[in-house]
């Protein structure tokens, strides 16, 4: 399903917890995100650029390892192939594979390819990295957090941002690498907004936006969420309740969130 098509960019949202993958076209080179879930729908990403590639070179972005983000990479083995070196280094690739197979085999699912974990072309090691693809500039900063792998992408000139698992309007803060990192990268992505003209927002998972209000409503969620989460949080878990559709379903996540912010915080305290 496209969730999004205008000028060189489209949207694909897959049916499985609204995860998106961004493909941004130009005269010579195509540049995709986490090609996700089901077979069906890698089948009609995959379609749907060998339609438009011709002789243009495909890169792919993987905006972090979390199985469901590297579930289509089997289809899309000649590409190019970005990611952070902690992406690049992860010890436990088999095990990340192992999910998909698992995946597919509770529901079923057959697919045309085997599962893969990427190797990458492109390692991303420090924030303003940059790569020319075509008449693209892409420019990677590190986004750990969320897990300690993630990257964010600006692309220009077209004033892409591709956050992965960060700033979605559908959830709230995942956190399953450091709380930390995950407040440090929430500022990069604050830093991201105020240096360039960020014109669309794609996140890992919800709506593509061009709304410059909503960008700062994403941003400003996810700081709000940071700073009450070790604190009293029945106001914080009520406000989630409504503003998520999906929230009781996630509401386990939370707990955990809260667990290792505390733990952290915690930690701080007895190394003073
Ligand atoms: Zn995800």
């Amino acid at each position: 399903m496209i969730q999004y098509q205008k000028e060189n960019l489209t949207v694909f949202q897959s049916s499985l917890y609204m995860t998106t993958s961004a493909v941004i076209e130009t005269d010579d080179a195509i540049v995709m995100t986490d090609p996700n879930w089901l077979p069906v729908e890698v089948e009609g990403i995959k379609k749907y650029i060998e339609s438009n590639l011709g002789s243009k070179q495909l890169y792919i972005i993987y905006t972090h390892n979390d199985y469901d983000h590297i579930i289509g990479a089997g289809a899309f083995s000649n590409a190019i192939v970005i990611a952070s070196e902690e992406f690049a280094q992860y010890p436990d690739k088999e095990k990340v594979v192992q999910q998909n197979r698992e995946f597919d085999e509770g529901h079923y699912l057959e697919r045309t390819y085997d599962h893969i974990y990427p190797d990458v072309d492109v390692v991303v090691k420090h924030d303003g990295q940059q790569l020319k693809a075509g008449d693209l500039t892409l420019t990677f900063y590190k986004s750990p957090g969320h897990t300690n792998d993630g990257i964010f992408t600006v692309v220009e000139p077209y004033g892409i941002f591709l956050s992965g698992d960060y700033l979605s309007d559908v959830e709230f803060p995942f956190i399953s690498g450091s709380y930390h990192d995950y407040v440090r990268t929430i500022d990069t992505a604050e830093t991201i907004f105020n240096k360039y003209d960020i014109k669309v927002h794609v996140p890992g998972h919800g709506r593509t936006t061009e709304d410059k209000r909503e960008m700062d409503s994403r941003l400003d969620f996810s700081m709000y969420y940071l700073q009450e989460l070790p604190k009293e949080d029945e106001e914080l878990k009520a406000h989630m309740q409504e503003k998520f559709t999906f929230f009781n379903f996630m509401s386990g996540v939370h707990d955990d969130n809260k667990k290792v912010a505390l733990r952290e915080l915690e930690k701080g305290r007895s190394n003073c």
